[in-house]
């Protein structure tokens, strides 16, 4: 199903954000997808696309949902008065294949987009300003990068290969902004492996640049993350 409003806000030309809700978030359990199960009072969704829709940065937005969940997506748009949602659409079964079903809603003359995990429920216009004002200095993709305070070796089984240079390293978050139609490029290439929309971009030749990321963009896979993000959420 391809629901499509008009957006409100000048989109022409402007900046789009995607935001990927369409995980089934096996590994939180729960009897509803990822994106609807309840993070302080409301679904997790609530808190990312009420944050996009506020942002000065952003003209319009395409959900991406789980298969069945588009209209309980587009009640809650509308419940949040989140008036840029120009079009809520069914999710693929990756990642991937969810940003290209959403990317085909997003108007031809956008120059921008950004693309959002949904279960990062704490996106904030420091790090969308971030990603957005490199981007502006000429690159195809920036990312938010934080470097891993573990130290990471590459293995092979249950042998350590490789001590990697923790220095040269980032683990990526999201919001990535992308080139309009670098990101198109990229997603009409193969979209095997690809965890992150940068690294299709950075497969077809683009150059990826980093910004800082945000410790709060705790990425929601269990339920201590739930919980945690709850926490950050009261701290404010
Ligand atoms: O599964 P994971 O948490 O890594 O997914 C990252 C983001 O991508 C989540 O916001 C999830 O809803 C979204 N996703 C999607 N479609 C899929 C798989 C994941 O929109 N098929």
């Amino acid at each position: 199903m391809n629901e499509a409003r008009t957006p409100t806000g000048g989109a022409g030309g402007g900046t789009w954000a995607i935001l990927v809700a369409a995980g089934s978030g096996a590994r939180l359990g729960g009897d509803r997808p990822k994106a609807f199960a309840a993070l302080a009072g409301r679904p997790l969704l609530a808190e990312s696309l009420e944050r996009l829709d506020g942002s000065d940065w952003i003209d319009a937005i395409v959900v991406a949902a789980p298969p069945e969940w588009e209209e309980p997506a587009i009640l809650l748009a509308e419940e949040l008065v989140a008036s840029k949602v120009a079009a809520v659409v069914t999710g693929g079964e990756t990642r991937a294949e969810s940003v290209r079903a959403a990317l085909e809603e997003v108007a031809d003359d956008a120059l921008v987009v950004l693309v959002h995990d949904a279960a990062r429920p704490l996106v904030d216009d420091g790090v969308i300003g971030r990603v957005l004002t490199l981007l502006a200095e000429g690159v195809d993709g920036a990312i938010p990068g934080l470097p891993p305070s573990d130290t990471v070796k590459r293995v092979d089984g249950n042998r350590v290969v490789e001590t990697l240079d923790r220095a040269s390293l980032v683990a990526a978050q999201t919001p990535q902004a992308f080139v309009a139609h670098r990101l198109r490029a990229a997603l009409e290439g193969d979209l095997t492996s690809a965890t992150d929309c940068a690294s299709l971009v950075e497969r077809a030749g683009g150059t990826v640049g980093v910004v800082p990321g945000d410790p709060r963009l705790v990425k929601v896979t269990t339920r201590a993350d739930l919980d945690l993000v709850e926490r950050l959420l009261d701290a404010g």
